[in-house]
């Protein structure tokens, strides 16, 4: 009985991995088409000045809508883009559609700050900050308002063979930020050899921030870091008026999250600072748990 069962668990996970793997060939075929067939969208997350309640800036948020017209999770297909090294020309498109559209919104007055999640596989084909700077002339945004994001795990790997990117890019004038901090390794070696301008607090740190202490800790700990290197800090994740009150005591500069809105669509980018509160921190948060 024993065996049958064993057999039968056998049988469940191959036919997962087969679900898996058949489902990923077909999203791999249908993201080689998707670039042609305008299948990629971006949406925009407000970034806000803590100690201002002013948003200053927007992260951009790939979105895929596939051929059943499925919007599918960046965290399902940019795996399959970095694997395939399709994620170099999609890589492009989102960098030169987040400068246009920085461009529109200056054009109605805003002058928004955008932040593009960059995969280390871009930075590593060979021309990369000409691509970027050629991006920038053409759609004649700022390199200062343009900022990049990475994550940490990658960064340490290949810090040899990036270094020199990095210089590159912020001679520039662009910005670089280090996504998802304090998940990676541990090594913070990297931050002295790097020349980062932004931490952003992964957030699994910021969820439990009021109840958890040792996420309290590692939050403070790396507002105080960013502060001391000279970076600015943004806190991602942010949902409820008690965490960012937190923050802000805190002195953390910058907060995203649905406390403030989701992704969206860049005219409701518009239309959210037009008509923003002007406070959505709680003035009671701290006596409520
Ligand atoms: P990320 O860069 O860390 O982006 C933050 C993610 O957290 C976004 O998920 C956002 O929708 C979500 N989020 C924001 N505020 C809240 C909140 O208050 N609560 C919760 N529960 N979630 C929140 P999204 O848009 O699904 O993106 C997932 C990841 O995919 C991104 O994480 C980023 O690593 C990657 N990604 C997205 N667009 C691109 C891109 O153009 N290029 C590359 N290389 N990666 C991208
Ligand atoms: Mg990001
Ligand atoms: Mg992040
Ligand atoms: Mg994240």
């Amino acid at each position: 009985q024993a065996k049958s069962k064993g057999k039968n668990n056998y049988q469940f996970y191959t036919d997962k991995d087969e679900k898996k793997a058949k489902r990923r060939l077909t999203m791999e075929v249908g993201l080689r088409r998707a670039l042609e067939k305008e299948q990629f969208f971006l949406c925009y997350q407000p970034q806000v000045d803590i100690a201002t309640n002013k948003v200053t800036g927007v992260e951009s948020l790939l979105r895929w809508r596939d051929d059943q017209a499925n919007i599918v999770s960046p965290f399902e297909f940019i795996p399959v883009l970095e694997d395939t090294g399709m994620i170099t020309g999609v890589g492009e498109w989102v960098i030169r559609e987040s400068c246009r559209q920085g461009v529109a919104w200056e054009a109605e007055n805003l002058n928004l700050k955008v932040a593009v999640n960059i995969s280390i596989r871009q930075l590593q084909v060979p021309g990369f900050v000409k691509q970027i700077e050629t991006v920038l002339n053409e759609t004649g945004f700022s390199a200062n308002k343009l900022e990049l994001e990475l994550t940490e795990n990658l960064l340490i790997e290949h810090i040899k063979d990036t270094s020199n990117t990095f210089h590159e890019l912020h001679d520039l004038g662009i910005k670089l930020s280090i996504d998802d901090f304090g998940t990676g390794y541990s090594s913070m070696n990297y931050l002295k050899r790097l020349p980062f301008d932004t931490l952003k607090i992964d957030r699994a740190f910021i969820k439990d921030i009021m109840n958890d202490q040792d996420d309290a800790a590692i939050a403070n700990a790396i507002i105080t870091l960013a502060h001391s290197m000279d970076m600015e800090v943004v806190a991602e994740g942010v949902e409820s008026s008690p965490q960012l009150g937190y923050l802000k005591q805190r002195h953390c500069d910058i907060y995203q999250g649905f406390l403030c809105s989701p992704p969206v669509n860049h005219h409701l980018i518009s239309d959210l600072i037009a008509n923003y509160p002007t406070s959505l921190i709680d003035s009671h948060s701290h006596s409520v748990s």
